[in-house]
């Protein structure tokens, strides 16, 4: 990093989305470790492969670390090197020979006096013939195999020795590397790299002593060129102490990075939105049910937030049902009531059609204040729009994507509630931040984040840790678990016979088309066809048809007849996986289910069991199974509570995945594992408060260690 201030043109968030001057940047003068010197020097071509393997600065080099190690400590007699594993032996050359039976090959005998070592090289040049000539002596690093013509070793290392050549004193670093950098060539740089970088400790001794870390010095030394006697598998399985520093480094740079930008929110303004109860009394007269205690509690604390002079940012996680809509609408009326401006925002047209139906119902005069702003509008209605916004006399937008663009301008904005946040970009809801309070310059509008997707708790302490949570974990009462069935594509009959008594009961069904990921138009046509064929399997009910490329129109309207069951069966792509709202709905199909993830399948299946009738899902899928989509079907056969849910996900696709759009502006973790180190995440936590509190030299010094120069667009 350099000590100048950084330019802003090296900010892309700043770039991109016209940020407040405001927004958290740390003083970059006061650090004291200057980790991420160039690579100077070296061609052009090595810097091209170095940044294949994510390097870009001497410190890249200090923390690529060995993927196992070779042990090149010990020399054993050919006879007696230990079996099923690398060994180093040396013998002299008796014979070398290119051989052309049963393939082309060199093949070099060597012998030590215990026993004779047959070489096998496939790739290899003429050249070598020369150099391994009879009476050369070689020390040579592989497996032995004690095949039909003796001991052999298929393409193993070697080395010419000439005179006393001494055994390797630590073990040998295997990197992850790419093409055209070899292992020599990548271990000299980082020998350089090891040498010439401050690898002085970023953290007193105090937080380090009572988790048993080593220094970080002594930690990467070790890891880049252990010691004979290291325990190889300890190493191997990250368990080492030195892994386990590293680790909690990392872990700590996302602490301290996340908590830092928590705290700087608090400095930038927002409009104070005390409860004033003229408008949220009333919608609480309205509504038809009472609150679920979860839902009161989750509505206290962002009844609080918002009441505080700075910019709230709290996510509201809750299973698909539980009941976020309501919430966000009290929350609404709360910003009303100041005589503030909301925007709601959902991904898709069919989710912000909901929530603007929903706020329509619970508005006493929907007319006046809420107004709609999606990408299907007419001119005409889209200019009206715009100037009610603009003119402060839409209190309330609802729309997609279309709310953050340019052209609109808000009176005075002071809630962003977005819904089903993670399917947003970093830059969308930057956006939409930036839109401003107006009448208060500098000040932002708080924000309320909904999602269905239950984050794990590890994940929430770390990727999440600069928002605040707030947990609907209880369900309205009068729900029916949704049974799930996992029924073989042989057996497509019984499903249409299901869904026959099911529509004739009275009750309505969902056919899920399958996901192709590979091509929408794919994706269309097979939805196309199914509906066809549905359509004749059923002629004696109505089957509807509702997909990602119809438009927004005509996706209303086969909404609304199912909604009021003019259609009882609908085919759907899985744009029905958020937001649709038909308690009459009992039965839900889907195809090859066997190709859907963990999380789309909860969500699907939470379309289903909204009303008081018991409910279904069936998961047809396509035989034979792969091992991990056999895993998957049963994870969602077993669990219905969706955090259970989201943590098989986690555990088996990793956090990039749930992360989505987040991960656009935080790095993911490189060494460790949300799964097996919680106990780190744990201490890295605790340590974050100490340093944040205690120690500030040392948080700079570690964050421009870890982080460099991108700690400062970590956050939106
Ligand atoms: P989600 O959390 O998935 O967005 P919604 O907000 O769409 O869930 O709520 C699902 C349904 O439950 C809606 O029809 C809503 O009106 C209803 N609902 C919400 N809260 C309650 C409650 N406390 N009691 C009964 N029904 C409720
Ligand atoms: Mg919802």
């Amino acid at each position: 990093m350099s000590s100048q201030a950084p330019s802003s043109a090296k900010r892309p968030v700043a770039g991109a989305g016209g940020v407040n001057p405001r927004t958290p940047i740390l003083d970059p003068q006061s650090t004291s470790v200057n980790p991420h010197s160039s690579l100077a020097g070296l061609s052009n071509s090595t810097l091209t492969r170095l940044a294949k393997l994510g390097i870009a600065s001497k410190f890249d080099l200090v923390l690529h670390l060995p993927l196992r190690y070779d042990d090149e400590t010990r020399l054993y007699p050919i006879s007696g090197a230990p079996a099923g594993q690398a060994a180093l032996v040396e013998g002299k050359v008796v014979e070398c020979d290119i051989k052309y039976r049963p393939r082309r090959q060199l093949v070099c005998h060597i012998a030590d006096g215990s026993g004779v070592l047959t070489l096998r090289f496939f790739n290899f040049y003429t050249s070598q013939l020369k150099q391994l000539a009879a009476g050369t002596r070689l020390r040579v690093f592989g497996e032995i195999r004690h095949g039909f013509f003796g001991a052999e070793m298929v393409h193993p290392r070697y080395r010419v020795v000439h005179g006393d050549l001494p055994v390797s004193r630590s073990l040998t670093p295997i990197y992850p590397t790419t093409a055209g950098l070899n292992q020599d060539a990548l271990r000299r740089l980082i020998e350089r790299a090891l040498a010439e970088c401050d690898l002085g400790d970023t953290l007193p001794d105090a937080v380090l002593a009572p988790l048993k870390l080593p220094r970080f010095r002594e930690a990467v030394l070790y890891l880049h060129n252990p010691p004979p006697n290291a325990a190889q598998k300890d190493l191997a399985e990250g368990r080492h102490p030195a892994w386990r520093r590293v680790k909690f480094d990392e872990l700590l740079a996302q602490q301290l990075s996340m908590r830092l930008h928590y705290q700087r929110r608090r400095a930038v303004g927002a409009p104070a939105l005390k409860l004033r109860g003229t408008l949220t009394r009333a919608l609480f007269e309205r509504l038809p049910f009472r609150l679920t205690r979860a839902q009161r509690r989750a509505l206290a604390q962002i009844q609080h937030d918002l009441a505080r002079p700075y910019p709230m940012q709290r996510l509201l996680q809750g299973d698909v049902g539980s009941g976020k809509t309501v919430v966000a609408a009290l929350a609404a009326l709360q910003c009303m009531e100041n005589g503030y401006q909301v925007a709601v925002m959902a991904p898709t047209e069919i989710l912000a059609e909901q929530h603007y139906h929903k706020f329509a119902a619970w508005l006493a005069d929907p007319a006046a204040d809420l107004t709609w702003l999606a990408g299907g509008l007419r001119k005409k209605e889209k200019e009206q729009a715009l100037a009610a916004v603009a003119a402060g006399k839409a209190m309330i937008a609802v729309g997609t994507h279309a709310l953050f663009q340019e052209e609109v301008r808000f009176h005075n904005l002071a809630l962003a509630i977005v819904d089903e946040q993670h399917r947003f970009g970093v830059h969308q809801r930057l956006a939409l931040r930036m839109k401003g309070t107006q009448p208060t310059p500098g000040a932002q509008p708080h924000q309320l984040m909904m999602s269905a997707t239950p984050i794990p708790r590890t994940l929430a302490m770390s990727y999440y840790a600069d928002l605040d949570v707030s947990v609907i974990d209880e369900m309205p009462p009068g729900r029916n678990p949704v049974s799930t069935r996992l029924v073989s594509e042989a057996r497509r009959d019984e499903v249409i016979r299901r869904i026959r008594d099911a529509c004739i009961a009275g009750s309505q069904a969902y056919w899920v088309c399958p996901l192709i990921e590979e091509s929408e138009a794919l994706q269309l046509k097979t939805a196309l066809a199914t509906y066809e064929g549905l359509q004749r399997t059923f002629p004696e009910l109505k089957v509807g048809l509702v997909h990602g490329r119809l438009k927004p129109e005509e996706k209303s309207r086969v909404m609304q007849a199912f909604q009021e069951g003019a259609i009882q069966l609908l085919v759907a792509t899985t744009v029905i996986e958020v937001g649709v709202d038909v308690t009459n709905a009992t039965l839900m199909v889907i195809e090859h289910a066997e190709r859907m993830g963990l999380s789309q399948l909860h969500q699907l299946r939470g379309r289903v069991g909204r009303g008081a009738g018991r409910s279904t899902c069936i998961l047809l899928y396509q035989n034979p199974l792969t091992a991990a989509a056999r895993e998957r079907l049963k994870i969602i056969f077993e669990n219905h509570d969706g955090f259970e849910v989201a943590r098989h996900d986690l555990r088996l696709r990793g956090p990039g995945e749930l992360l989505g759009a987040r991960q656009s502006g935080v790095p993911l973790l490189r060494f460790a594992d949300l799964s097996s180190d919680v106990d780190l995440l744990e201490a890295a936590r605790k340590a974050a408060d100490t340093l944040v509190r205690e120690n500030a030299p040392a948080v700079r010094a570690h964050l421009a260690r870890w982080l460099g120069e991108r700690h400062d667009y970590l956050k939106v």
